[in-house]
């Protein structure tokens, strides 16, 4: 039987593989694109045949803390020596003390903008990017940046790190948000494994309530204008996947009291023990009638509903939500 750890990497190649398959229709001749859908279909074939994540010295299944952090790994941590085991629980403890110290502080207002985010990873480490950044041209405006890197564990959270770097570069130079994201694309595409893509949503937001926003390929945030729910769907490939992606941005005018609310499909893949996935429509309808609440405690009803849902079942995933809300 499917462990835990199988479904979620199971859902998450299936849908590299879809992904990667409607990439290829739009992009003939992409050889690149046909080893990695290659090795997406091997590792699938891995979890098929019950060989992912048993452990080749003693047949029994790798303690799934382990496994999350290093996906690939192929023997039992407690085969390590006593010195070896310890050395990694420190790679870990440090990794995870670096990630936290790229996070923005959790809850701050800008420019007319009150800002809150939870961050969750499922082990030490986390694959989802949650940044906010002031812009500083002295234009009163502020980046905003929620991302997921395909992928578990510790490399994930690499290439996490990466993106951080990326961006907090880029928006050093100034540029428009379109070239911003298609900077960061090829950046990233050039440096990442062509077996690792990240999916984001990042905007920037002016002190005069104008929103522009991009999606390249995440879970489409959901906007609260003058009380009516809308969502921005994707304008992009997500980052990493093809060099020389184009992206497109959409801009929103928002009001006193209006909110975007991004996340991770963490939040909205969870399946309660009926098999049912929480999905879109049930936090847009907490959303619905929350909207009204200031972010944090929106993000706490948002969360105190995910675990309602899930009832005692496993979160499968990294998750991160964030809520950014017009003051003025
Ligand atoms: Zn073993």
């Amino acid at each position: 039987m499917e462990t835990v750890v199988q479904k979620s990497l199971r859902s998450q190649l299936l849908y590299r593989q879809e992904r990667l398959k409607d990439t290829m229709r739009q992009v003939p001749n992409a050889a690149h694109l046909v080893n990695l859908l290659q090795e997406v279909e091997t590792a699938l074939e891995r979890i098929d045949d019950g060989t992912y994540g048993i452990c080749h010295q003693c047949n029994e299944p790798i303690e799934p803390g382990y496994l999350r952090s290093y996906p690939l790994v192929t023997v039992c941590l407690s085969h390590l020596s006593g010195d070896q085991q310890r050395a990694v629980e420190r790679d870990l403890e440090l990794a995870s003390k670096i990630q936290g110290k790229l996070l923005p502080v959790p809850h701050l207002h800008l420019d007319g903008w009150e800002f809150a985010y939870r961050y969750e990873p499922l082990g030490p480490v986390s694959g989802d990017y949650c940044d906010v950044v002031k812009n500083n041209d002295g234009k009163d405006s502020v980046y905003f940046f929620l991302g997921d890197v395909s992928g578990k564990g510790v490399a994930a959270s690499l290439l996490m790190t990466q993106l951080h770097a990326i961006f907090h570069s880029l928006i050093a130079a100034d540029l428009p948000l379109q070239q911003l994201v298609e900077r960061a694309n090829r950046v990233f595409a050039e440096s990442t494994l062509t077996t690792h893509f990240a999916t984001l949503v990042c905007g920037k937001a002016g002190s005069d309530g104008v929103v522009e926003i991009c999606n390249a390929g995440h879970c489409p945030p959901l906007i609260v204008h003058d009380g009516v729910i809308t969502r921005v769907g994707t304008t992009g490939f997500p980052l990493g996947l093809i060099d020389n992606s184009r992206y497109e941005v959409r801009t929103v005018q928002l009001h006193n009291n209006d909110l975007l609310l991004l996340y991770t499909d963490g939040l909205t893949e969870v399946r309660n023990s009926s098999e049912e996935e929480y999905g879109e429509e049930r936090l847009a309808s907490v959303v619905r009638n929350s909207g009204h609440q200031p972010p944090k405690q929106l993000i706490d009803t948002c969360l105190n509903d995910f675990t309602a849902f899930r009832n005692g079942t496993d979160r499968l995933d990294d998750l991160t939500i964030m809520v950014m809300k017009r003051i003025k």
